[in-house]
């Protein structure tokens, strides 16, 4: 990694990609698979930061039983190339496991595996990464009025490089979302570090402590935290806090499915803002809130069984609000509202689990005065082409693509794995179309004065 000094040229990436999550590892896998079949002058060169210091996908969530919500041949390649070698498929066989995984009969393999099978695509192009480097500015670099480049600047260890591009692709993910008001802290977690903090509690199979976990919330990760936490503490209570009557189950019929399928993005694109609406709020429920359905009848099977026998530790607190949690010494209380009768009533527990959701990281975040050149729609949302590529002023010549943050134009896809594998392709074709230059030649130095 060339640290750029005063003077140096940098060379030009055609592509920067910032975060290598499973979209931008699909990213790398599809300019990968390009360049093997062409010359050196149509070839893409990329270079791809992470935060993390090596690949790691919702770590905090790989609850072991824990399976995917999308089909395996949702991969990060097959639905673009079928006959690729990145697909789960060929993983399976470099594990020796093909010929079990299609006798197990489910196109749902477990979140740990699907994790192994990232991690085993993300090293085949891990000489596109650099892991351990945090994006934490993009500046323009300007020529001729116009801006050429954009000069990334990423934080690894106690240094800054600054690395220069023609294109960016943004895929930085989600962010866990917690009640306004309320921080993460020792004893107040979001679901996302659940597996990072349990651990730190003692106690365990056959333990005394801890001796009551809250979790708040009725969609999958609020489930699989109940599930999880009732299996592994057999004698703590766990009490389910949501404002819903009861776990409403996540619809994966065939028909509906089809709104995760590459040919819903056409239509959603192409739809106007009413209908696009319409359709958010008919299918939300393939995704939004809900949870599989055999989860929902292993925990109310697990419910009834305690009743009979009678000894019950799942609570679920419906209709109920957990209006405030506060950590006292050695715990934490929450206060929870019945949204019937308006009673608040205190609840002690170990710990509180706010599963409330994720949301996109601000696309625009990292890009500074060049977001003041992104266009916006009426509702000052960032206005996104059918490529991918941000609308932006005709003086920024550079393409910056997003992966995430476009479900307003887009469709439920964005956030999912679903149509990662053409995303890709997608964004890889809008590339070359708009004619990536050859990679030899060299930008004027970074510290150019003139050049910001
Ligand atoms: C528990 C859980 C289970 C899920 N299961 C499914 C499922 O079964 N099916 C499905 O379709 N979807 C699922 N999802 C949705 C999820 O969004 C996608 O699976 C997937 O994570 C999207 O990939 P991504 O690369 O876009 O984002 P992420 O996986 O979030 O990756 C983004 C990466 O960018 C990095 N990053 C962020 N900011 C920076 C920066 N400034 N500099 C450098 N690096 C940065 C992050 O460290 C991260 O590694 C699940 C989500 C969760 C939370």
């Amino acid at each position: 990694m060339s640290q750029v000094l005063p003077g140096d040229a940098p060379r030009v990436h055609d592509l920067i990609g910032i975060g290598f999550g499973p979209s931008n590892v699909a990213m790398a896998i599809a300019l990968s698979e390009h360049n093997a079949h062409v010359g050196r002058q149509e070839s893409v060169t990329a270079r791809f930061f992470e935060q993390q210091p090596s690949f790691g996908w919702h770590r905090g969530m790989l609850i072991d039983d824990a399976t995917m919500q999308v089909s395996f041949l949702k991969d990060l390649v097959t639905l673009r190339n079928p006959a690729s070698e990145f697909s789960f498929l060929c993983y399976l066989q470099s594990k020796n496991r093909l010929i079990d995984f299609i006798n197990h009969k489910s196109l749902f393999p477990l979140r740990v595996e699907f994790h192994d099978y990232f991690e085993w695509a993300a090293a085949k192009v891990d000489d596109m990464v650099s892991y351990g480097h945090e994006v934490v500015s993009v500046t323009p670099f300007v020529h001729d009025g116009a801006v050429e480049y954009l000069d990334v600047t990423v934080r690894s260890g106690e240094g800054l490089e600054t690395h220069r591009a023609r294109n960016l692709v943004i895929g930085t993910g989600l962010r866990p979302l917690m009640p306004e008001g309320v921080e993460r802290r020792d004893r107040i977690w979001h679901n996302s570090d659940l597996l990072r903090k349990v651990d730190g509690l003692g106690g365990g199979p056959g333990g005394t402590r801890p001796s009551r976990f809250i979790v708040v919330g009725a969609g999958q990760s609020a489930a699989e935290n109940v599930a999880y936490l009732h299996r592994r503490f057999p004698r703590a209570e766990i009490c389910a806090v949501f404002s819903r009557y009861g776990y409403s189950p996540a619809d994966d019929s065939g028909f509906a499915n089809r709104i995760f399928d590459p040919g819903a993005v056409d239509d959603f694109f192409a739809a106007p803002e009413s209908v696009k609406s319409r359709l958010m709020a008919y299918h939300g429920n393939t995704n939004y809130s809900v949870v599989d359905i055999d989860l929902i009848d292993d925990l109310y099977r697990r419910m009834y069984q305690e009743k009979v026998l009678g000894a019950e530790r799942l609570r679920f607190l419906n209709v109920s609000r957990v209006t405030d949690v506060e950590e006292t010494p050695g715990g934490v209380r929450a206060t929870v509202k019945s949204l019937v009768t308006g009673e608040e009533t205190p609840l002690d527990a170990d710990v509180v689990v706010f599963a409330t959701g994720y949301g996109p990281a601000d696309p625009l975040g990292l890009l500074g005065e060049v977001a003041d050149r992104c266009l916006r729609d009426d509702e000052g949302r960032v206005r996104v082409e059918r490529d991918y590529r941000i609308a932006t002023e005709p003086d920024l010549r550079c393409g910056i693509y997003l992966q995430g943050g476009t479900e307003h134009t887009h469709g439920i896809t964005t956030s999912l794995l679903s149509n990662t594998a053409i995303r890709v392709g997608e964004i890889l074709d809008s590339l070359l179309d708009r004619g990536i230059k050859s990679t030899s030649d060299e930008a004027r130095p970074v510290a150019d004065g003139t050049a910001r």
